[in-house]
């Protein structure tokens, strides 16, 4: 028997992976070594643009999300791509060690990256503590809180009277009658097909 749901009964968290001007979220987070210079895995999807940023870099940080985190945070870094969207431009960050930390966290790590390896999906990265700080005294999110919470965190709201429309990939609300045929997601970066007209 090799029932591979069991590994759903992993706890995992929420972090935002920043390194160069990309990053997304990831959950596959875990200490690995526990002196004073704690080193820390991180796995992250080959397909990612922040993968390639990852093997470019040797400096990246984690910030740990909050169970009560502005969903943009999720929607600006877990349903775009760096290829297509600038995801530092809607969402506060502070520099440390010349890489960007979410200011929105609980606090962040940042990590000198010292070892890297492939398997099938993923590239897994070993990285150092160079830096860390905690600045708020809050539980951190669990995927699996994350799952259950899914749609009220990620909740769509519009104004009452106009005509809004939706993008059915990570929610933006366009107002106006008609999207215009050239339009692209600020957030995600899709066409105006993803959009999809509200019902009032
Ligand atoms: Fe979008």
């Amino acid at each position: 028997m090799k029932n591979s749901k069991i590994t759903w009964k992993i706890t995992q968290g929420m972090y935002v992976l920043t390194v160069g001007n990309g990053g997304c979220i990831v959950d596959a987070v875990s200490q690995v070594s526990g002196d004073e210079n704690p080193i820390i895995s991180v796995a992250v999807m080959k397909k990612n643009n922040t993968n390639a940023l990852m093997k470019e870099n040797n400096f990246f940080a984690l910030s740990v999300l909050p169970k009560n985190v502005d969903g943009n945070i999720i929607k600006t870094f877990g349903f775009a791509s760096s290829r297509d969207i600038n995801k530092f431009e809607k969402i506060e960050t502070t520099e440390v060690m010349g890489v960007k930390t979410i200011k929105d966290s609980i606090g962040y790590m940042v990590l000198e990256k010292v070892y890297e390896t492939e398997n099938t999906t993923h590239t897994l990265f070993l990285g150092r503590l160079a830096e860390g700080d905690i600045m708020r005294d809050e539980e951190p999110m669990s995927y699996g809180y994350y799952k259950d919470h899914k749609d009220e965190l990620l909740k769509v709201t519009t104004e009452d009277g106009k005509t809004a429309w939706v993008c059915t990939v990570c929610g933006y609300v366009y107002y106006g009658e008609e999207v215009p045929d050239d339009y692209v997601c600020p957030i995600c970066g899709v066409d105006k097909s993803y959009f999809e007209k509200q019902e009032a």
